[in-house]
């Protein structure tokens, strides 16, 4: 994680500037153009931080739907532009839409905002910025993406070699907490490997997701490679989940709809990549640097509000260091201040809706009644928007509900060990193994440990960082496939072998 994310609001220096977002009524985009529902339904998409509403957006049924993977299809299979295209125009595809995010990234840094209540801080230093990154590392790819020529003991002479190829049309459907890099992660290594899209961002936040899709037009990317349909789950995300004409589904989301989706792709055997979501053990040990620990280990749990899947919401610390390492964090929680998402001096948001806020909520009044005591924060903050105090849990046992369940929101669990083997055995015991981190100036356990943890990522004395080149994914009910660098070209791509007869 960025060592700006461990400062506090008064060490940051912003500049105030003039809004440059004007959210318009959403439209489908398909087939290179943006069209109503065929219902004409819409539904509205709210600023969590207001509760007020921003806009209209059509709402896709699956008729809509249909629509789309047709145009996806056809862009896949016929015509020239995107089947022929050679791989170098297609890297410059993918590097001329980082240039324009980055071009209009306090647009979309602002409409990120509106929609999600994220701090604007973030949006405009990490989501859009990394989301260009995105673009940028796979616009490098489709000049790199080779089969291999394979030795083989068939007897006779025999050319053997491997053809990798996009699988075709792909369904890719993405939750409301970081809506455009998701969309990045998702749509940059698809389009890489020639596949086509039909994306379907969340109901909550489909702004930014919209804003891209006029950007794909001025980048001249050929109409139909990617299309996107706005709507609920239930309806618009379950046609391109059972629809026949989808050959991949890539989702990130909740481990309900994961295996959900999972189920009902297995009806046409559809390519399935799951990253869901976590409970992510953040492991203290006494010898670590703990004022760096307990610094980071706030940015680990409260970045975003805590609605993250890889959220450090686990603080497992060992006994010797546990009063210096808390006193930081406590202390430096208690100045955390929530306020206006747009004002760039806030550090934390608002949660994304008031459901979601009932249900944060909801955990603290569980875990005191699981013998857990609310050592910081514990409410909501006002009656406007969905903020709440960043809340940290003391007194917590593994076995707890707030130790067990993914509350994704601002809400710490801290779990105190007597010694490495106890806190390695606990942080393992869980159903999520989607990321870890551990602290420790011990090199060797540190690896060892690393070794042990059941967790698709391991921070060693960081936490949070992720990296467009660096496979991200999750064990467990986590999920499985793994997204970014290398990867995730093989998440989208086919392998082909070709026998060739060399005997005379
Ligand atoms: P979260 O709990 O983060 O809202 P969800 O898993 O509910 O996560 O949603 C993530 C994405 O999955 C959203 O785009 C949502 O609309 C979509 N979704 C929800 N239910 C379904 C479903 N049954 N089939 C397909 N997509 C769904």
């Amino acid at each position: 994680m960025p060592e700006i994310l461990t400062q506090t609001s008064e060490e940051i220096s912003v500049e105030l500037k003039p809004a440059k977002a004007k959210p318009k009524p959403g439209k489908l985009f398909i087939g290179g153009e943006f069209v109503n529902a065929l219902s004409a339904r819409t539904f509205e998409t709210r600023n969590p931080a207001t509760g007020e509403v921003i806009t209209e957006v059509a709402e896709a049924g699956p008729e809509d739907v249909d629509l789309a993977v047709r145009a996806a299809r056809k862009a896949f299979e016929e015509g020239n532009t995107w089947r022929k295209m050679n791989p170098r125009d297609r890297s410059r595809l993918l590097w001329k839409l980082s240039e324009l995010i980055r071009a209009n990234a306090e647009e979309l840094s602002e409409l990120e905002t509106l929609d999600t209540g994220k701090p604007i801080f973030e949006s405009s230093r990490f989501d859009i910025p990394l989301s260009a990154e995105c673009f940028e590392y796979y616009a490098g790819w489709p000049t790199k993406i080779a089969g291999e020529t394979l030795a083989n003991s068939s007897g006779g002479e025999a050319l053997v070699y491997t053809l990798k190829e996009p699988i075709g049309v792909c369904g890719q459907i993405i939750p409301w907490n970081f809506p455009l890099q998701m969309l990045a992660w998702k749509v940059a290594p698809a389009l890489a490997c020639g596949n086509t899209i039909v994306l379907k961002p969340a109901e909550q936040t489909p702004l930014t997701a919209l804003r891209f899709a006029e950007l794909t037009l001025e980048a001249g990317l050929p109409p139909g490679v990617f299309n996107v349909v706005t709507g609920f789950g239930p309806t618009t995300g379950k046609a391109i989940v059972d629809h026949a004409g989808v050959d991949k589904i890539a989702f990130t989301g909740s481990v309900e709809v994961g295996k959900a989706i999972m189920r009902g792709a297995a009806n046409t055997l559809k390519r399935v990549s799951l990253e869901l979501g976590g409970k992510s053990p953040n492991i203290i040990f006494a010898d670590a640097d703990l004022e760096t620990a307990a610094k980071f280990a706030l940015g680990g749990i409260f970045f975003n509000q805590g609605e993250m899947c890889t959220a450090g919401s686990r603080i497992f610390v060992e006994e010797a260091g546990y009063d210096e390492f808390m006193s930081v964090l406590r202390g430096r929680a208690q100045k955390m201040v929530a306020g206006d998402p747009l004002h760039p001096k806030t550090r934390l948001g608002s949660l994304i809706s008031q459901e979601h806020l009932d249900r944060v909520l909801n955990y603290v009044t569980i875990g005191r009644n699981e013998g857990a005591s609310v050592s910081i924060g514990g409410e909501r903050i006002g009656t406007k928007g969905y903020f709440m105090k960043p809340t940290v849990l003391e007194d917590v046992t593994n076995s707890m509900r707030v130790a067990q369940e993914e509350i994704f929101g601002p809400v710490a669990s801290v779990i105190k060990f007597r010694e490495p083997e106890e806190g390695i055995r606990e942080a393992n015991n869980s159903e999520f193994g989607l990321a870890a981190a551990i602290w420790t100036r011990d090199i060797k356990k540190a690896h060892l440990m690393a070794r042990r943890v059941k967790a698709g990522t391991v921070w060693i004395n960081t936490i949070s960082t992720t990296d467009n080149a660096v496979p991200f994914g999750g064990y467990k009910s986590s999920g499985f496939g793994r997204e970014l660098g290398r990867a995730a070209i093989d998440l989208y791509t086919e392998t082909k072998t070709v026998w060739v007869d060399l005997n005379g």
